[in-house]
């Protein structure tokens, strides 16, 4: 057994605490200490008694921490964090301030093994998945941080410079993050335990308490887990990174329609939704000549019918060895105004962090990307997936 305590829910805290043979309300502590205090050294808990401690630290009981390698800030207001986990891997997280909130874009692989032909996550070895307590502790190691971040990059020129709308407490201290969406490296649904685990903790009122509907699953589409997500009893709001309004471009986008079609994908969602009567959203990205027609738009629309969503449309950020070029603001806006004039509620995304590579799509850690050469499929299918 993992005996990170940071990885634990309350309840496993009481089965180790009992088990210990310590009083069950001691677990309490510990969550609380860890969870809504961010505490990192047993030694400091004075709420447990000094033999207790001891006790838990010859067990091989600890309290886990991912460390900040890395804090780049772009002139938009984002900022992008690389850490390092204890084995040396390494993942990013990126803050992303937007009026009242100050969301968290958390990773949940080390790389994704789903290898989506637009994303450089995808473009790197997938190494291994998250734990719960690494998860969770890139909120509170980002809170930790004060946001000593340089400004590393030029502000884009494509867009206007933002100021950032953080305000830093009296000691500098950022403000607590609001918002969570499971958007960084990697397949959340590929890590379903870990990442339902670190919801559960995350939510949990006697901890850090960020509120359900305050955090976001985004997935690519692992149509028997957004069934299972449905049955349990926290569930997040969900995203589903779309893309293609049809099999033929979606197969060759992402290698996982292979595996679970759009009519297997749209179908577990109705299960979500009648399930949680929750609405969902669509994420689409937006890549120049390949899916963005009018005709796409148009299919977008006919494919949804029948489920209560919205949709989000992201420019295609750039990256090394990628040949796809980002839509026009002219061909999103026309995508749009077709989905718009559906009654569908669009979004065209704020494209943040793009100058310190931050924006969605662009996480590498710093890892190498594979050798495999993207090509635009809309001249030549190259990137066929095995
Ligand atoms: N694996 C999950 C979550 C991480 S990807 C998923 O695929 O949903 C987060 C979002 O970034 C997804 O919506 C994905 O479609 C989008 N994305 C990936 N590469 C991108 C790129 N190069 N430009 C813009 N968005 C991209
Ligand atoms: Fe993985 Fe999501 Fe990137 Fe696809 S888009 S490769 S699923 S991180």
């Amino acid at each position: 057994m993992n005996k990170d305590l940071k990885d634990k829910t309350l309840e496993e805290l009481e089965r180790i605490v009992v088990g210990l043979g310590q009083k069950k309300y001691l677990a309490g502590y510990l969550f609380k200490f860890i969870h809504a205090q961010n505490g990192r050294d047993l030694s400091t808990l004075s709420t447990l008694s000094k033999a207790f401690r001891a006790q838990l630290a010859e067990q091989g009981y600890f309290i886990s921490q991912i460390k900040i390698v890395d804090c780049l800030s772009d002139p938009d207001g984002s900022a992008k964090y690389l850490f390092e986990l204890a084995d040396g891997e390494r993942i990013e997280s990126v803050l992303l301030p937007d009026e009242d909130r100050l969301t968290l874009c958390v990773s949940t692989q080390v790389g994704c093994p789903m290898g989506c032909a637009f994303c450089a996550t995808g473009n790197i070895q997938f190494r291994r998945n998250l734990t719960a307590g690494e998860i969770i502790d890139q909120v509170y190691a980002a809170e930790a941080s004060s946001l000593k971040c340089e400004v590393s990059s030029e502000p884009d020129p494509g867009f206007p410079l933002q100021t950032s709308n953080l305000k830093l407490d009296s000691s500098g201290a950022l403000p607590r993050i609001t918002n969570l969406v499971y958007m960084g490296m990697g397949e959340p649904l590929l890590n379903y335990d870990a990442v339902l685990r670190s919801i559960r903790i995350l939510n949990h009122t006697s901890g850090r308490n960020i509120g359900i509907r305050h955090i976001t699953v985004s997935t690519s589409g692992v149509a028997p887990a957004i069934r299972q997500l449905a049955k349990e009893e926290i569930r997040p709001r969900l995203a589903i990174s779309l893309s293609a309004p049809a099999d033929g471009l979606r197969d060759r986008l992402m290698p996982i329609n292979h595996k679970y079609p759009l009519a297997e994908l749209l179908n577990a969602v109705r299960a979500y939704q009648a399930e949680t009567s929750q609405r969902v959203t669509f994420e689409y990205v937006m890549i120049e000549a390949v899916n963005d027609t009018v005709n796409h738009a148009r299919l977008l629309v006919k494919l949804l019918r029948g489920l209560m969503y919205n949709v989000n449309l992201i420019e295609h950020n750039p990256f090394t060895g990628c040949e796809f070029t980002g839509s026009s603001r002219e061909r999103i806006q026309k995508f749009a105004d077709v989905l718009k004039e559906a009654g569908v509620e669009t979004t065209i995304r704020f494209r943040m962090g793009r100058g310190i590579k931050a924006a969605c799509g662009q996480l590498q850690a710093g890892y190498e990307p594979a050798k495999r050469e993207i090509r635009n499929p809309n001249t030549e299918i190259q990137n066929k997936p095995e």
